[in-house]
């Protein structure tokens, strides 16, 4: 080893020892005659010192001509430090520097290492190495690395077994487009990569491995945000001989496992589960963040009938009723009118009712409603003197997504969507086909290996758009942290279920031929679900952006700016995977 002991582990009981130690150099200050540098490894800072008089000029000259982020190797004696830094663990020591080596030299870092640095997002990617090397980021990564230790623990104690799964396969079925490589051995021929392992673990299932899981990285080529990154990583498992309660049991019990051991929090409850039916009804949302209430409450049938076309003519009159904000001013209802009514939400109004402290009510309908009316309102939200009834009405799942939006809003604005809070939901019994206006066909809402509940099944043939699976969703604060469902096992259902999505039998067979003919050797009921990781450990960390947990990440054009990846590749290659290429890119 080229050091005795990391900078990040002597302390006031490592006095009067001769150290070893190695890292880059953070900071250097020259204070005439003494020079202090910050020396950095991935455990810490430890301040190094020298001292004119009593210590060998020729180290002090060396330490002089150091540069911010050169790589040292440093001998000397660890002593009590006269001004002590108790926020830091070796805070209350300093190496009196004996020898310096220069283990290599850096150019000047294109921004600072320190906490708070001053690089920008783009720059920062550019040099991810160099940005890796501050603290928080370090932090994000070995919170993931923990999560996934104490994740493999527990699964493991519940007899789970890792298994991976290829990386080279084709298309499946999760809803976004597949990344493909082409086969140099096959002309003419592509892999996809697996957007989930979906297909192998039933068919690990198949051959008799009831429980496994894998953390695996998928690759889906949709657009990006935030939360999404074209390769993630899933906590995807799968079990056999299991009902949707048991899923729903195991792995309430690995997340319960998760916030004890790394978040130090503990759920003495059961987590609660809402049917989607509800909580689109109450949220207008499927992963709503129930860290607070402000409940949905429909009002058709008192906003109806008086002569108020906007509501006449709407699907749903919905509303919200804002603790304590009666007080609001126009200024701010207008600016929460314009919120509704921005592109992405398309409202095309704001209806606001103040219940005023002395027990008044004004509202932007008193022409169309009288006091007494708008009474019962202020009862249907249980409002109290003080409070704030925001309405929408429209289309009607248009108006719950902007009114849905609108309470997130409003919850952020009181302060009530607080970070240290956790409230975790398991939303049930989704829907199993969507309708899609624009192709005009269904589309598994989850993928099409999903069951549907056996007492739906009937209304497959005639209705098939209110047949119920057995799907689940695992929310927490508003973020969709995974979800799974129970499978078809039965060849005929799957071969029914694919015809309904509209693929021909010939078409079923070469895409899924394989998993329908495991089917017929003896598949047992199974089930499971996919923890999406990145998402995990951001709200672990508390953060919204899944990139700070992730080593090498892509920015939002799906590029890696380090690499510069992805790039063109050489005619050669092109020839050697009969590829021709007939889009011209843009001249850099
Ligand atoms: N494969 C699914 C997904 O990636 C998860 C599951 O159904 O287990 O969302």
């Amino acid at each position: 080893m080229l050091r005795t002991h990391t900078c990040g582990e002597l302390n006031i009981q490592s006095a009067g020892q001769e150290v070893i130690l190695t890292g880059w150099v953070q900071r250097i200050r020259d204070k005439g005659g003494l020079v202090w540098i910050d020396l950095r490894d991935r455990y810490g800072i430890t301040q190094l010192m020298m001292e004119e008089g009593t210590s060998d000029p020729a180290v002090i000259e060396t330490a002089k001509e150091l540069g911010r982020e050169f790589v040292i190797q440093t001998k000397g004696l660890v002593i009590e430090r006269v001004s002590k830094n108790l926020k830091i663990p070796t805070g209350e020591i300093e190496i009196k520097v004996s020898e310096i080596k220069v283990l290599n030299k850096s150019k000047l870092p294109p921004f600072t290492i320190e906490d708070n640095t001053d690089g920008g997002e783009e720059l920062r990617m550019k040099y991810r190495y160099l940005d890796l090397r501050r603290t928080p980021v370090r932090r994000n990564l070995e919170l993931r690395h923990r999560m996934a230790i104490e994740t493999r623990i527990y699964l493991d104690k519940q007899k789970f077994i890792e298994i991976e799964t290829p990386v080279l396969i084709k298309s499946t079925p999760e809803g976004a487009r597949d990344f493909v490589v082409p086969s140099r051995m096959n002309p003419g021929e592509f892999y996809a990569l697996p957007q989930s392992p979906q297909t192998f673990k039933q068919l690990l299932m198949v051959a008799g491995y009831d429980r496994y899981y894998q953390i695996v990285k998928c690759f889906r080529d949709e657009d990006l945000r935030a939360d999404r990154q074209p390769e993630f990583t899933q906590i995807d498992c799968e079990m056999a001989f299991v009902e949707q309660n048991d899923i729903l049991n195991t792995f309430e019990g690995l997340t319960k496992y998760l916030f004890s051991r790394i978040k130090e929090v503990d759920f003495a409850d059961p987590f609660p589960r809402m049917s989607y039916a509800d909580a689109m009804k109450q949220y207008g949302s499927d992963k709503p963040d129930i860290r607070f209430g402000m409940k949905f409450e429909e009002l058709d049938d008192l906003g109806k009938g008086r002569d108020f076309k906007v509501f006449d003519d709407a699907g749903l009159v919905v509303g919200i009723c804002v603790p304590g904000c009666a007080d609001y001013t126009r200024k701010q209802l207008d600016e929460l009118t314009e919120f509704v009514k921005k592109p992405q939400l398309g409202a095309k109004g704001l209806v606001y009712i103040r219940f005023n402290l002395d027990g008044t009510i004004k509202s932007s309908v008193d022409k169309f409603f009288n006091e007494t009316e708008l009474k019962s309102w202020a009862e249907r939200f249980n409002a109290q003197p003080g409070d704030l009834i925001l309405v929408l009405a429209g289309d009607i799942n248009l108006t719950r997504k902007a009114l849905n939006e609108l309470r997130l809003e409003m919850g952020g604005r009181l302060g009530l969507r607080k970070p240290d809070t956790y409230a975790p939901l398991w939303v049930v019994d989704f829907p199993l086909l969507e309708w899609d206006q624009d192709t005009a066909r269904f589309y598994a809402m989850h993928h099409p290996f999903t069951s549907p509940k056996p007492e739906d099944i009937h209304l497959l043939a005639g209705s098939p758009g209110e047949v119920r699976a057995n799907a689940y969703d695992l929310v927490i604060n508003g973020v969709e942290i995974g979800g799974g469902s129970i499978r078809i096992h039965d060849k005929e259902l799957q071969k029914n279920m694919f015809s309904i999505l509209g693929f021909t039998d010939e078409q079923a067979q070469a895409q899924f031929g394989f998993l329908m003919n495991a089917f017929e050797f003896g598949a047992p009921p199974h089930g499971g679900l996919a923890f999406g990781f990145d998402r995990f450990c951001a709200l672990f960390g508390g953060s919204d952006s899944i990139r700070d947990y992730i080593a090498f990440p892509k920015n939002n054009s799906g590029r890696d700016v380090m690499i510069d990846s992805p790039a063109i590749i050489s005619d050669e290659q092109l020839k050697e995977l009969n590829l021709k290429v007939t889009f011209e890119p843009a001249k850099k």
